[in-house]
């Protein structure tokens, strides 16, 4: 029953006014600007978490908002580098342009990472929805041409992501291992939750025994076993891997994986540009129903 209530509640999610979801969605954002995330940052790196910045904002089509973008990325590393925080950056790539132009897309990558490199700073690509699969794996591809610390992500759910592995593996590109978020069609995408464990790890499998770098990114303690396994069988060492979670989903599976000496780090997103990103996390919450009704109820002035 609660289930059902939940996926009504995911489904009229749309309808649910923004202070409200802006309100129950807090957790997964630092906060509109810079500071709040160099803040965040600073109580992760407290507790031994590194971390990796996201100005929000995708799906972008004008060219103006991709300089933009652009710019407060440059902003971004510049002030992750004079703080010294263990912080690095992720990328969508529709937010500087891919949707728009691949050529817009990598001129903007291209001067995000040459700042980057400047600082020694890695950056990694997201992967969005699948009409962008293959522009974003060029870009990357592309991109390590020329910068050294470029990584990518690849998502479990599609069916084309072990074989995608090949072409990254071949240029020892360090990759991002995720189980995947958008909405896709069967034709393309595992649907069956087991299924799509199971092949999350054997890209975490075939990652690292081809000496790639590996970041483990899930809240699933199945996958995260699996990967632990993987880790043990073939004796990897401690610098060829990471554990990744969201800032705001499971401080204990976080906590309890620090406090076994693995590396982990937090996703980090903040900028005005929030909703996209907020509804997408609520949307995989398991109690979202229940967040939502007590925040309407006890909704007291609600945040802009
Ligand atoms: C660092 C990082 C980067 C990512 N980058 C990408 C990307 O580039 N492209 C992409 O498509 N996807 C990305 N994702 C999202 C990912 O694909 C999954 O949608 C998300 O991580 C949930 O999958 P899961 O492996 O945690 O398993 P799930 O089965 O979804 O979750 C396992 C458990 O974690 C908890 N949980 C998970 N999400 C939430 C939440 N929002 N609120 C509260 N509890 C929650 C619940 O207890 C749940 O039962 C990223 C995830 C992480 C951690």
């Amino acid at each position: 029953m609660t289930a059902l209530f939940d996926r009504l509640v995911v489904l009229t999610l749309p309808l649910v006014p923004r202070p409200i979801v802006r309100k129950v969605a807090s957790r997964y954002v630092a906060g509109d600007t810079l500071e709040d995330a160099l803040d965040t940052m600073r109580t992760l790196a407290a507790e031994g978490a590194m971390g990796t910045m996201d100005v929000l904002g995708e799906s972008v089509t004008h060219r103006d908002q991709t300089v933009a973008t652009r710019e407060e990325y440059l902003r971004t590393i510049d002030a992750i580098a004079a703080s010294s925080l263990p912080a690095n950056i992720s990328v969508k790539p529709t937010a500087i342009g891919l949707a728009i132009d691949p050529a817009l897309a990598l001129e903007n990558g291209a001067a995000i990472c040459t700042r980057a490199a400047s600082h020694g700073m890695f950056v990694r690509f997201d992967m969005e929805d699948s009409p962008y699969t293959e522009a974003t794996l060029d870009l990357v591809l592309a991109l390590r041409e020329r910068f050294e610390a470029v990584g990518a992500v690849l998502q479990a759910y599609l069916r084309r992501s072990l074989s995608d592995l090949d072409r990254l593996l071949a240029k020892k590109i360090n990759v991002r291992i995720c189980k995947g978020i958008y909405v896709e069609p069967r034709s393309i995408a595992w649907k069956d939750r087991e299924t799509i464990i199971r092949a999350f790890a054997a890209l975490v499998d075939k990652q690292l025994a081809g000496g790639g770098y590996a970041a483990i990114a899930t809240h699933d303690e199945a996958c995260v076993q699996l990967a632990l396994a993987t880790i043990d069988r073939l004796r990897v060492p401690k610098d060829h891997y990471e554990f990744q979670m969201l800032l705001g989903v499971d401080p204990v599976l976080r906590k309890s994986l620090l406090d076994t000496g693995h590396r982990l780090r937090v996703y980090v997103p903040y900028g005005r540009d929030w909703y996209a990103y907020s509804t997408r996390r609520l949307k995989e919450n398991p109690t979202i129903a229940g967040q939502i009704l007590k925040s309407i109820v006890g909704l007291g002035p609600a945040e802009a």
